[in-house]
């Protein structure tokens, strides 16, 4: 599989994602809303990267740090042990 990246450098500059917390002020980020914290985990625990999530710095920060606290009380895990 060889990696043919030179051509559609523009398209990290196209289009603007907005982190989902920025477009919808409603949702709140919380150690206790567990649910939404697990979609920025990864299927081993660590928590994913904002280049991946498309968050901005600030609501990235409050997710990780909200995802520590989780970990902290048990309800994100810190690592899944079993998926390896
Ligand atoms: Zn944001």
């Amino acid at each position: 599989m060889a990696k043919k990246r030179m051509k559609k450098k523009s398209s990290k500059f196209g289009r603007k994602k907005k982190c989902r917390f920025c477009a919808n002020p409603n949702l709140e980020i919380s150690y206790k809303s567990e649910r939404m914290l697990q979609r920025y985990v990864s299927d081993r625990g660590k928590i994913v990267a904002r280049r991946v999530t498309g968050n901005c710095a600030k609501h990235q920060r409050m997710v990780a740090n909200s995802i520590k606290v989780a970990r902290f009380l048990a309800l994100v895990p810190y690592v899944r042990e079993h998926y390896r």
